[in-house]
């Protein structure tokens, strides 16, 4: 991929420098021109006109996410609003069964009006609600104890809530949001498979190519449970990749300043 996730980035959010208190590392990071002091954005290495945003010890920098973990970030967020928004969507089906268990005519009649109002939506995205398996279950129920569908509307109810925690917990890339995500991703990915068996569609196609991609995403590049290094080498990556990092390895084994624009480099590259 040729986007540069950096400057993208910078372009929406704005630049960030840092005045670091260390003469050596602050002389890489400023400079003095015509038209005024500049210094350099630790996301996108450009020179910034005007006065720091933060100064202080190098290691109390802010931990600035450029290069491929910005790329991580952005994929993350894209996941977390399909959580959020698929989340929400079985928090109507659950209500929708509830309603239904405790009038099943009336609810019959509003699944079934309901049903309809959603075929365009639907039709949209190929996915053919009359022969859904899952449409077809819920269509059996009609036929089921209450209590049964109460059990269904609070397992749904469930599921629901924890697609959205995922979502709030992936968008603010937390940790524990991303080993939820692969451990329940992965628990449903046979439902999926079996909803293909019945009728397969680009649309169930696309969502189990996704998932299966989102858990094999998260799990490689987060480095969870204990995998490339675990959680340790992902933090020193992460570390390893900020611009100050950068600039400190540099001077340490005698390298000139990089030219601009800056490339993040890794820990082996520099050792
Ligand atoms: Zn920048």
């Amino acid at each position: 991929m040729s986007i540069d996730w950096d400057r993208r980035h910078c372009a929406r959010k704005g630049h960030i420098t840092y005045a670091p208190d260390e003469l050596r590392l602050r002389g890489r990071l400023h400079a003095g021109t015509a038209v005024g002091e500049v210094w350099r954005c630790l996301r996108c290495g450009d020179f910034v006109l005007g006065e720091p945003h933060g100064s202080g010890p190098a290691d109390q920098a802010p931990l600035v996410p450029r290069g491929r973990a910005l790329r991580d970030l952005f994929i993350l967020r894209f996941l977390a609003v399909e959580r959020i928004l698929r989340g929400l969507l079985i928090v109507v089906a659950a209500w929708a069964v509830w309603k239904f268990s405790n009038s099943q005519d009336a609810v019959r009649k509003l699944f079934e009006d309901d049903l309809t109002a959603f075929k365009p939506v639907a039709d949209h995205f190929h996915y053919d609600l009359d022969h859904s398996p899952v449409v077809d279950s819920i269509r059996k129920f009609f036929d089921y104890k209450k209590s049964t569908l109460q059990i269904v509307a609070a397992a749904l109810l469930g599921y629901a809530l924890i697609e959205i925690v995922e979502g709030f917990g992936l968008w603010w890339a937390k940790r524990w949001a991303e080993y939820l995500t692969v451990v329940a991703t992965a628990a449903f990915l046979p439902l999926e498979v079996y909803e293909l068996t019945e009728k397969v569609s680009y649309f169930k196609i696309g969502t189990l190519a996704l998932n299966v991609l989102a858990v094999l995403y998260i799990l490689l590049g987060k480095r969870l449970f204990g995998l490339r290094g675990g959680h340790k080498a992902f933090e020193a990556a992460r570390r390893g990749a900020s611009l100050l990092e950068v600039q400190e390895a540099a001077g340490a084994v005698g390298v000139e300043p990089e030219p601009l624009p800056v490339r993040p480099r890794t820990a082996t590259e520099t050792g």
